[in-house]
């Protein structure tokens, strides 16, 4: 399969290695660095080298793909030692939630108590 690539979005940019990250994960299909303005010690993008422009996306209903970002985001847990402290996984949809960047990523947040509700 062909991955569609788009010049305009920082994270196919980041995929791709043209706009450096700090990443801590990649294979064939998913690839995850750490969040430039983290929210706690622990932040970290995982997002499909393909360009999806968010989880409201047709093209995100690929079951194995979301089992694969979801796999990698745990194992990460593990090995940055929050699997046991607890963390966060989501995705932000649309202004309401303040998505900025219109590339699949689904966000592991941990390392400290995390408030809820969320702001
Ligand atoms: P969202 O609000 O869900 O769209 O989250 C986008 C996230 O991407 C934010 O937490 C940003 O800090 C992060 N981000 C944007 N550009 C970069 C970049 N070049 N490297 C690392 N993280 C980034
Ligand atoms: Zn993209």
């Amino acid at each position: 399969m062909a991955l569609e690539f788009d010049p305009a979005c920082t994270f196919c940019r980041i995929v791709a290695g043209t706009i450096p990250s700090a990443g801590i994960y990649a294979d064939d299909a998913v690839f995850a660095f750490r969040d430039r303005n983290p929210v706690a010690p622990v932040h970290v993008l995982v997002v499909p080298r393909q360009h999806i422009p968010g989880i409201n996306s047709p093209l995100a209903q690929d079951g194995v793909l979301l089992s694969s970002l979801i796999r990698v985001a745990n194992q990460i847990a593990g090995s940055e030692g929050i699997a046991g402290s607890g963390y966060r996984l989501l995705w932000n949809v649309g202004p309401d939630a303040g998505q900025s960047v219109f590339h699949l990523h689904l966000h592991l947040i941990g390392g400290r108590p995390l408030g809820w509700p969320p702001g």
